[in-house]
C-alpha cells in the first residue's frame, strides 16, 4: 500500500453505488479528496455524507454521456481546486443480460451501451485532461472488464460470457486507453486499465462472487500508482490481464 495522500483530489464517475462507491470510500481513507460522481444528483449528495464517515468527500453531478455536464463539472473542480490529481473512470451499463446471442440485441442497446462505457470515458479524458497536467503526478484509471479481452473472446472454449455490446464497448474502452497513454507517455499522467473482477454489484444481479470493496483495491492501487509505474497496462486482482 502506498503512503497516505492528504492533499490530492480523485473523480470517480459513477460513484453513488457499487465498485465506484468503494474507490471512492478506500481513496478517502488514504486521504484523498474524493469527488464523488453521480448523474443523478440526490444520489450523489446521499453517498459524499455516507462517504464523509471515512474522509473528505464532495459530491459532483457528472453524466458521461452529457458534454455539457462533463465540462460543468470540470468548471466546477477548476473553480474549487485548481487541477485533478486522480480520475477513475467508473461509470458503467451493461444493458443485454437478457439477449443472450449478439444477433439478438438490438443496435439502440449496443449504442446506448457505448455512449456510457466508450464514448463517455474518452470525453471525460479529453475535458478533464488540461486539470490533470496541473498535477505533480496525474493518474487516470479506466475501470474494463476481463470481459473485454480480445484473446480469451477468441478462444472457443474460454469462459467468457458473449456479450456484443457491453464486451465490444470495453474493448473499445481498451483501445482508447492505449492511444492515450501513447500519447502521455512522457507527461506526469499515467493511463491505466483495472479489472475488478466478478463482483456482486446491482450491474450483474449481485451474481459475482466477491464484495465490491475488494474489486476496488486493484482501481486504487493503479490509482495510487507510484512515478515507476506502469502506463498502458490492463491489470486485475490477480496481475496482467491478456488482451
Ligand atoms: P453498478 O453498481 O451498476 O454501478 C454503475 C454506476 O455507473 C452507477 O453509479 C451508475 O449511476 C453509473 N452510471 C451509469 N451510467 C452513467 C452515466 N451516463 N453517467 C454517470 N454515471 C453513470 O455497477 P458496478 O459493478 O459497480 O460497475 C462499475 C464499473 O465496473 C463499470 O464500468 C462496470 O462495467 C465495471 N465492472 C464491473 C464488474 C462486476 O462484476 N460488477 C466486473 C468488471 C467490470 P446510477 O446509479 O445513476 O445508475
Amino acid at each position: 500500500m502506498s503512503e497516505p495522500q492528504p492533499g490530492r483530489v480523485a473523480l470517480i464517475t459513477g460513484a453513488n453505488r457499487g465498485i465506484g462507491k468503494e474507490v471512492a470510500r478506500q481513496l478517502a481513507q488514504r486521504g484523498l479528496t474524493v469527488l464523488v460522481g453521480a448523474r443523478d444528483s440526490k444520489r450523489g449528495e446521499v453517498a459524499a455524507v455516507e462517504l464523509s464517515g471515512d474522509g473528505e468527500a464532495r459530491a459532483v453531478t457528472i453524466d458521461v454521456t452529457s458534454l455539457r455536464s462533463v465540462k460543468a463539472a470540470a468548471a466546477w473542480i477548476e473553480t474549487t481546486f485548481g487541477r485533478l490529481d486522480v480520475l477513475v473512470n467508473n461509470a458503467g451499463v451493461l444493458l443485454e443480460l437478457d439477449f443472450p446471442k449478439p444477433s439478438q440485441v438490438s443496435l439502440d442497446r449496443v449504442r446506448e451501451t457505448f455512449e456510457t462505457n466508450t464514448f463517455g470515458p474518452i470525453t471525460v479524458m479529453q475535458v478533464m485532461l488540461p486539470l490533470l497536467h496541473r498535477s505533480p503526478a496525474g493518474r487516470i484509471v479506466n475501470v474494463t472488464s476481463r470481459q473485454a479481452s480480445l484473446s480469451m473472446a477468441g478462444d472457443p472454449d474460454g469462459p467468457g460470457l458473449q456479450l456484443l455490446a457491453y464486451n465490444s464497448s470495453k474493448a473499445g474502452l481498451n483501445a482508447a486507453t492505449l492511444q492515450f497513454a501513447r500519447e502521455l507517455r512522457d507527461s506526469r499522467i499515467k493511463v491505466n486499465l483495472a479489472d475488478p473482477m466478478h463482483c456482486a454489484t446491482d450491474i450483474n444481479g449481485h451474481s459475482g462472487d466477491r464484495p465490491a470493496s475488494e474489486g476496488a483495491r486493484i482501481v486504487v492501487e493503479l490509482a495510487l500508482i507510484g512515478d515507476d509505474g506502469p502506463s498502458g497496462a490492463f491489470l486485475s486482482g490477480d496481475g496482467a490481464v491478456p488482451w
